[in-house]
């Protein structure tokens, strides 16, 4: 397959104006999504009501388009199931792991990683007693970290702040080795670069989808069990959903076979709807082509704004296969300067605690964005365009 970078494009639908280098962290809006989801609402769930379950597929969305993601993150058919978000996803896979390692009580991670995987495994260990530590090292030493203390290595694959990535292949072989599983964590690299979970051999995995996946604000996360473990990993969150067999409504919890034991409760069918929408784009796109061109833009950016901006310093990795789909950079008044290029309808996001951080996706960014987000973002740093109070109150979200 080559994929049609143009005619991606074509299918998202941006504000006029706007250059949006924040997919990572909120994809725009598909232009197919509203009549999906208003087909789901209006045909499905008003005119079929509950029978919607079966004739509508409801019920079978979260495997379904599990499969669908698997094709993106090389994982096998089978593999995936969709629901919860995300931090919920990340206790779960978390949870099942270090069951399945019962003689050790360390969960080894980085202090790159996101707050919320490392929260989430705090909790668990709290909740499993005494004994169970949450270890972060930095992220360079998390190789020589792995001994045969680790029950479960976690790490997010690409760094929120950096763009770091880190070798899933080679941490994956060096946990096997030392008698670890592993959870990766792929918020910043589905849909951002290509994955290969089972080559690898990845013992769980999990992510999110209104990222790089643009199903939109509260979409639902999708977990990867290995088929090895279909029948050892036990389900903490033992909902109904996740049962042999939820209609029997027995008193007592069975697993279900396979991946579908992760499911909790209901689904999301809505937001299930909207990714729908936003997976008919996926469909068309080879992730090696992807990658390619995400690469080239980002070194563009950076050469560029490199050129232009001395006071902003690049914060990324230089090596374009040694980040995920974005770049940062940092200035100790990055707040101001990113709500300035907001308002000059760049958008990026900042990350605590003077990071700037421009998200490069080419389903919907191409060398004409890049060229004029650079001519914009000069002219911000040229002529100050940041120093006004204005930009320099924090809203709730950054
Ligand atoms: C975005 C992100 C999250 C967010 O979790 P939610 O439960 O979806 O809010 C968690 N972990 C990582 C690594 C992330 O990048």
């Amino acid at each position: 397959m080559t994929t049609d970078f143009p005619s991606l494009r074509a299918q998202f639908d941006v504000p006029e104006g706007v250059i949006y280098l924040d997919g990572n962290s909120l994809g725009p809006l598909p232009r197919a999504t509203a009549a999906r989801v208003g087909q789901a609402i209006t045909q499905e769930w008003g005119k079929m009501l509950i029978t919607g379950w079966n004739k509508a597929g409801w019920m079978a969305q979260p495997t379904a388009i599990g499969d669908r993601i698997a094709r993106l993150i090389g994982a096998e058919a089978g593999s995936v199931v969709m629901g919860d978000t995300l931090s919920i996803k990340v206790y779960q896979a978390l949870a099942a792991a270090l069951e399945m390692n019962p003689k050790r009580r360390v969960i080894l991670s980085d202090t790159g990683n996101f707050p919320s995987d490392l929260y989430m495994a705090e909790g668990l260990c709290r909740t499993l007693g005494p004994d169970y530590t949450l270890k972060t090292v930095a992220p360079e030493d998390v190789a020589d970290a792995i001994d045969d203390s680790v029950a479960v290595l976690m790490i997010t694959e690409v760094d929120y702040r950096t763009g770091r990535k880190h070798d899933m292949a080679a941490l994956t072989a060096l946990a096997h080795k030392a008698g670890a599983l592993t959870v990766w964590d792929l918020a910043h690299s589905a849909g951002a670069l290509p994955v290969a979970l089972a080559k690898c051999q990845a013992d769980f995995a999990v992510g999110c989808t209104y990222k790089y996946l643009n199903s939109g604000p509260g979409g639902p996360a999708f977990i990867y069990v290995a088929p090895r473990h279909h029948d050892t990993a036990r389900p903490a969150l033992s909902g109904w959903l996740g049962h042999e067999a939820p209609f029997a409504f027995d008193l007592d919890y069975r697993p279900g076979a396979g991946v579908e034991r992760m499911r909790v409760g209901t689904p999301p069918v809505l937001q299930l709807a909207a990714l729908e929408a936003s997976l008919d784009i996926w469909d068309q796109v080879d992730m090696a082509d992807v990658r390619a061109r995400s690469i080239a833009l980002i070194d563009r950016f950076i050469a560029g704004v490199e050129a232009r901006c001395p006071d902003l310093v690049f914060a990324s990795p230089r090596d374009g296969t040694q980040r995920g789909s974005q770049a940062s950079f940092r200035h100790p008044e990055g707040y101001a300067i990113m709500q300035a290029l907001i308002a000059q309808d760049v958008i990026g996001d900042f990350r605590a605690p003077d990071i700037l951080r421009f998200g490069f996706t080419p389903l919907f960014i191409n060398e004409d964005d890049v060229d004029k987000a650079i001519a914009i973002i000069g002219d911000v740093m040229d002529n100050d365009l940041w120093d006004q109070p204005a930009y320099k109150t924090r809203a709730r979200v950054t």
